[in-house]
């Protein structure tokens, strides 16, 4: 036994010392709550978290532009072959949220929660699309962080086919994103290093910063219970499902595969921040195809958020309630398609789904200021949301590697260039 103990120990070190770091961050962080810190102390507590972040952060970047646009006649291959498989999942989200209930619904919502009067909804997303040199996502004030990685992904992979079309002559560029790639992901493994440490501080941190949980109150309680059951249900027994009735493959495998991403989604409460980490993943431990990993996670990361969806429409709901606002069955599918339209706006930083919640109470006129209420509880639902959407992100590339398992060509096989020039 202890021969056995010693062999899962020895392959998930790191797995489980991320694990212990997450208790260990819980109990300091409630065990320092009452010794009363000053907050520069407070501060200084949060460094070692705060670094990681930015460690994460810092990764995105060259890894969504140097994935997406290496080698390039392979994306450019992928996309003459998956044209009709990919691009339906460029198109679900509808770039803007009119599903007007009520007389104060007809304002226009931006479809990244800002009210916007300088253009239409259309044009504000298709100017995220082909994004600034400063890569920024035109957030909320205080969410400005948030990173247009959408708009990376569509201009590396386009620059990706454009080298691909240039044969010979873009392959300077091409080797250079090799390189690029490599070296991130050694950067990654490197990282991966630091996290147990950064975890315990970052979540020690975030509990010494929240109100007291004593003065929640019972209605907010019930809901929080309400959204993290709702969180279970779809991530550990939905998704898997979907998961296995396409592949017929064990979703728990899959799964444990993803801990890692997991553990660091429900740490930095960041899908963004997590890319490099269930890229790694989903590479090294569930080998799938490199080619539909870099396309797939990033655009999901972005667009699929099926756990802020799924907070969303619980948010209105009890926020209807607590105004005493009976919801008929056709505002309750309004609420549940905004839901899913917002959360598909919502950026992969922390707490943006709380931003476009603006979208769902607007759609049945419910008053946003009462997004007030549910904030208190918001960093912690928000940490468990963010596991479902990386979760589900993950999942999908595997669907995906599934369907497309048949047409791909062997990755280091020669891929015939569409249009090779001399
Ligand atoms: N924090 C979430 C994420 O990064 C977004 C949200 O606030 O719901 O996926």
């Amino acid at each position: 036994v202890w021969g056995r103990v010693k062999n899962v120990c020895a392959q998930n070190g790191l797995l489980i010392l991320s694990v212990l770091a997450v208790v260990i961050g819980c109990m300091m962080g409630f065990h320092l709550r009452g010794k009363q810190l000053s907050d520069q102390e407070v501060k200084y507590f949060q460094f070692p978290g705060e670094l990681l972040m930015r460690m994460l952060k810092m990764l995105i970047l060259p890894l969504v532009v140097s994935s997406n646009m290496f080698p390039a006649n392979l994306v450019q291959a992928t996309f003459q072959q998956y044209r009709t498989r990919s691009i339906p999942i460029m198109k679900t989200p509808p770039p803007t949220v009119t599903a007007p209930l009520m007389e104060s619904t007809t304002r226009r919502v931006y479809i990244y929660g800002v009210q916007d009067d300088n253009g239409t909804d259309v044009q504000n997303f298709s100017l995220d699309l082909t994004p600034p040199p400063d890569v920024q996502m035109r957030t909320l004030p205080g969410t400005s962080d948030g990173m247009n990685v959408l708009g990376i992904v569509i201009f590396s992979a386009t620059m990706g086919i454009m080298l691909g079309r240039m044969g010979p002559n873009g392959s300077a560029l091409v080797n250079f994103c090799q390189s690029l790639n490599e070296a991130v992901l050694k950067i990654v493994a490197i990282v991966i290093w630091y996290f147990p440490f950064g975890i315990v501080f970052l979540v020690a941190g975030k509990i010494l910063e929240m109100d007291d949980p004593s003065a929640m109150g019972k209605k907010l309680g019930f809901y929080a219970i309400t959204v993290v059951m709702g969180l279970i249900l779809h991530g550990l027994f939905i998704l898997p499902a979907m998961y296995f009735f396409i592949t017929k493959k064990s979703p728990i495998v899959y799964i444990r595969g993803i801990l890692q991403a997991l553990l660091i989604s429900l740490a930095t409460s960041s899908s963004s921040a997590t890319l490099p980490i269930t890229f790694k993943c989903l590479l090294e431990n569930n080998h799938i195809d490199r080619r539909i990993i870099r396309f797939v996670l990033p655009v999901g990361a972005t667009i699929n958020m099926d756990g802020t969806a799924l907070y969303e429409a619980v948010a209105a709901i009890f926020i209807a309630q607590v105004n005493n606002y009976e919801l008929d069955f056709g505002q309750i599918i309004t609420i549940s398609i905004t839901a899913t339209a917002a959360s598909i706006g919502a950026a992969g930083i922390p707490q943006a789904g709380l931003v476009t919640m603006v979208i769902v109470l607007t759609s049945v006129g419910l008053p946003t200021d009462d997004i007030t209420l549910i904030i208190a509880v918001d960093w912690a639902l928000d940490r468990f949301r963010t596991m479902v959407n990386v979760m589900g992100d993950a999942l999908a590339t595997g669907i995906m590697a599934h369907i497309c398992r048949k047409d791909f060509v062997k990755e280091g096989e020669q891929v015939p260039l569409i249009c090779e020039t001399k």
